[in-house]
């Protein structure tokens, strides 16, 4: 059966109590540069180490040698007519969104590169 949430304004989500789950009905903008769709974590224990490149690291949160990994993790904008927030979209949900928008991000992605090309 279909669970229905309290449809809140993002205005008012701060107001929300802790622990609560509620909709909002926003609309999303995606970030436009891609690099910023994923992060790399520790194999190990996901703990996000802020290093570009794909190598093995010694991970200070499990204290060990691991390999990176990537993770779907980004932050989109989310507005409605009362204001604005900024959400974190992860892992199942995240690729499972970019699926549905990879067209559009792929499309906002190249027209990034034309604008940086007649600059
Ligand atoms: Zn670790």
């Amino acid at each position: 059966m279909k669970k229905w949430y309290l449809l809140v304004p993002i205005a008012n989500i701060d107001s929300q109590q802790d622990g609560q789950t509620f909709t909002i009905e926003a609309k999303i903008t995606f970030p436009i540069d891609l690099k910023k769709f994923c992060m790399l974590v520790c194999s190990n224990c996901g703990q996000d180490v802020r290093y570009p490149t794909i190598k093995e690291i010694h991970c200070m949160n499990c204290d060990q040698k691991n390999l990176l990994v990537p993770r779907c993790r980004f932050d989109v904008d989310l507005k409605d007519n009362s204001g604005s927030t900024i959400g974190i979209i992860m892992d199942k949900e995240g690729e499972k969104l970019l699926s549905l928008a990879g067209k559009e991000i792929y499309k906002r992605a190249s027209d990034l590169v034309l604008l940086l090309f007649k600059s």
